[in-house]
């Protein structure tokens, strides 16, 4: 079968591993080699162009859940790390009992032993699937649903990952632990999720005084909305604005920037890159802060009228 594999950055080092094995079972591979950000972003184009019969994602839990042109399999990559660093989480937690557990799709291979060490340890953890995160405990940088759903069961969140990316997506306002699995270090969370809050709430004012709107149209398709695209667009022509639908793979700051007409962008692709203001220089909105920019228009509107 001929075959195109896909690796996100971290694991295209063992691109050269897999091509072996799957050669030596009589496959004819090819290699995606743009970057990879995420489940969202499969490699429709690369087997199209070079005749795939299948796509092999490595890295990333099953994710898109439109009918797809290809056979995807997704291969997810589990990273093994010493359950005793969680011990440095013991004291922080001393004060809260029932504790919401998130991670991403490396560790949740271990969920169930981290879930019976704070059980050990006098706790009652507790953990769900998400809406696109399908592992129990899993998180992903767009969706943290699984906290949601457990809402009013938790009296604390704690996240056991690297980096800030996926705990950002949790929305709670319970206090947030997060602790690197190979070194250990804790973090208490909470701020940083304040400081986007800000960021979002500034974003959304400088929106309000806007009036020229690039719509982001992401074709990597776990993030393809065409329809939310459509309705922002005809939504902002209702209300008077300027809007025009940009249509990109990669959303990239320089060349949407080129456009020079914009004074904010609505993101309808990865949520997250509503968090890249600094990168694009002008305010970003999704669309759930569209409408709370809409509403202040329609009020403002009405007052007028009145
Ligand atoms: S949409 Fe964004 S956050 Fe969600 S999986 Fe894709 S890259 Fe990650």
């Amino acid at each position: 079968m001929r075959i195109i594999l896909q690796f996100p950055e971290g694991l295209k080092q063992q691109a050269l591993e897999y091509v072996k094995k799957y050669e030596k079972e009589g496959h004819e591979v090819f290699i995606a080699s743009a970057p990879c950000y995420g489940a969202c972003d499969l490699c429709l184009d690369e087997a199209r162009w070079v005749k795939a019969e299948k796509i092999i994602h490595f890295g990333h839990a099953p994710f898109v859940k439109k009918k797809l042109p290809i056979e995807v399999e997704y291969v997810e990559y589990y990273i093994d790390f010493p359950l005793e660093k969680l011990k440095n989480l013991l004291l922080p937690l001393e004060p809260y009992k029932r504790i919401a557990i998130t991670t991403t799709t490396q560790y949740a291979n271990k969920i169930e032993e981290i879930k019976n060490f704070f059980k050990e340890n006098g706790k009652i953890p507790v953990t769900e699937k998400g809406y696109w995160a399908i592992n129990e405990g899993q998180i992903l940088g767009c969706d943290a649903s699984s906290v949601k759903k457990l809402e009013g069961k938790f009296d604390v969140v704690i996240f056991i990952g690297e980096g800030d990316f996926h705990p950002l997506a949790i929305d709670t306002d319970k206090s947030i632990f997060t602790i690197h699995p190979q070194t250990g270090v804790v973090r208490v969370f909470t701020g940083q999720i304040e400081k986007l809050k800000k960021k979002r709430k500034g974003s959304i004012l400088k929106a309000i005084h806007s009036n020229t709107f690039g719509i982001l149209l992401s074709t990597k398709v776990g993030q393809f909305n065409l329809k939310i695209a459509q309705w922002a667009k005809s939504e902002l022509d209702k209300r008077g604005k300027n809007a025009l639908v940009l249509v990109a793979n990669e959303l990239e700051p320089l060349p949407t920037n080129n456009f020079l007409i914009f004074d904010c962008y609505v993101n309808t692709a990865c949520l997250r890159i509503a968090d890249d203001t600094e990168e694009f220089g002008k305010p970003i909105v999704n669309i759930d802060m569209l409408r709370e920019v809409f509403k202040v228009w329609d009020e403002l509107a009405k007052n007028q009228k009145g």
